[in-house]
């Protein structure tokens, strides 16, 4: 996952000039002590970064102005120790082009009833100066994320934290570049959508090439690459001849790996961190790409099939969010309607993605049923349990809608000796029938993302800083 490792966030902490220099030296080693305590806890994905004390409306215009143009400041922390007047803060929010937290915390825990007096007052005045930071914030639209709690405290720390890789993942937003191979699959309506709109809206580059252009790259792979591939593959997996000869199996297993080594190198020479297939556009393909995508996705590059590039983008903008933990691309299937039973069998023709199995993968060759090609091997592995979320996007026509419905993954019981793809299961909130009801009358689509990393409020953090309206399914 190239790029994002080298991000930080900024901390501004908030005052004035009227309670003299000793206090504000007093406020700026708070500050610091603060800023250790964070950095130390091992809780933040991303180093925290304290700046000069904002007390004039220049010092904030300033590192606005800063953290618009540093690549490396992913957003801003704001803090009021004191109270900081906040027609100073209006320009520098406005210019501000980048996620804001603001933490409303206090640096003493506790009132200190004994000693307390109007110095100890003015210093240590968070209340006070929250609010009237946070009326201008809500004036200006800011949308910006309020966090309120002790700072050392460890859920104070994590919402924090999650807030950061929500951050993290709007800045990618604006790298997401996704390459098409073929168009979407004909007839289909939800994988449809506007490009130029979400490429102002969130920053995605969402660029066409014809399935000829990918072979050219297939084509020139080497024997050697492709032998050292399916080594490494050997080491990572176990192998499933089926009712297949070894050599059969072996050659089949080959030509993925050659997809593999093909696409990464299309996507790496062109920039692009998100890529779509289609099993209807093939020309000159002896398979449809599965064990070649799995392994992409694995890698966290970003992928949806049939064309739907909206999928691919937002699986690539989860995979930065989630440190590509437990996260893919998805597809709704098959029902379990069994009374007391009632959950939804995940999965995809091939492309399920390993970051969410639960155990050592198999490869097998299996035939496709669809497409009329050769029969491609894919990884197949059975879902890890766990609570996470599940995320689709779609285009309505004026504007996009993400759809969020709170799932609970679980590990399958009952072996599927006949199923030749991954499966994933997963009962979804509140319950099967309003959670399945809501996603349908929302017009949530059949291609999703889901993450059993990340949580409903970072989901909605980044909604937030998009403008994107959601809708919540918990
Ligand atoms: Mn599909």
């Amino acid at each position: 996952m190239s790029a994002i490792e080298n991000k930080e966030f900024w901390l501004v902490v908030g005052s004035q000039h009227l309670y003299g220099e000793e206090a504000l030296a007093e406020v700026k080693a708070h500050a610091q002590t603060m800023t250790d305590a964070l950095n130390e806890s091992g809780v933040l994905p991303y180093p925290v970064v304290l700046q000069d004390l904002a007390v004039s409306a220049d010092k904030i215009t300033n590192v606005m102005k800063a953290v618009n143009y540093r690549d490396e400041v992913a957003g801003v922390i704001t803090w009021m120790h004191t109270f900081s007047p906040a027609k100073m803060w209006i320009r520098g929010t406005k210019l501000l082009q980048k996620p804001l937290l603001h933490l409303a915390t206090q640096f003493n825990e506790s009132i200190p009833w004994e000693t307390i007096d109007m110095d100890f007052m003015n210093l240590n005045q968070s209340a006070h100066g929250d609010r009237e930071y946070g009326f201008i914030n809500a004036r200006l639209n800011k949308n910006n994320k309020v966090v309120v709690g002790y700072w050392e405290r460890p859920e104070v720390q994590k919402q924090i934290a999650e807030w950061m890789d929500a951050a993290v993942a709007f800045n990618e937003s604006f790298n997401i570049k996704v390459a098409r191979f073929g168009d979407n699959m004909r007839h289909v309506g939800v994988t449809e959508g506007d490009k130029v709109e979400a490429q102002i809206q969130f920053g995605w580059t969402v660029d066409y090439y014809g399935i000829g252009d990918l072979v050219q790259y297939v084509d020139a792979v080497k024997d050697e690459e492709v032998d050292a591939l399916f080594d490494e593959y050997a080491e990572l997996y176990e192998f499933d001849y089926g009712t297949y000869s070894q050599e059969d199996w072996e050659a089949s297993v080959k030509v993925q790996a050659s997809y593999e080594i093909a696409i990464k190198r299309f996507l790496n020479e062109g920039g692009y961190n998100a890529f779509t297939t289609n099993f209807e556009d093939l020309h000159g393909m002896k398979q449809l790409p599965g064990l070649a995508v799995q392994r992409l996705m694995a890698q966290g590059y970003g992928f949806a099939a049939e064309g739907d590039w909206k999928t691919a983008a937002l699986d690539r903008l989860l995979k930065v969010m989630s440190h590509n933990q437990s996260t893919g691309f998805m597809e709704d299937y098959t029902y379990e309607l069994a009374a007391g039973q009632e959950s939804i069998l995940q999965s995809h023709m091939l492309e399920v993605d390993p970051t969410l199995a639960r155990s050592k993968p198999k490869i097998i060759v299996s035939p496709l049923g669809i497409g009329d090609k050769e029969d491609p091997a894919r990884l197949v592995f059975d879902g890890k349990a766990g609570d996470g979320v599940v995320v689709s996007m779609a285009d309505f026509g004026t504007h996009y809608k993400l759809l969020i419905n709170e799932v609970s993954a679980f590990e399958p019981t009952v072996e599927a000796p006949k199923l030749p793809v991954a499966r994933v299961l997963w009962d979804v909130k509140p319950n099967f029938q309003d959670g399945v009801k809501a996603w349908i009358e929302n017009g949530g689509g059949h291609h999703t993302v889901v993450s059993l990393n990340l949580t409903t409020d970072q989901i909605i953090a980044y909604a937030k800083m998009v403008d994107l309206e959601y809708v919540t399914i918990k």
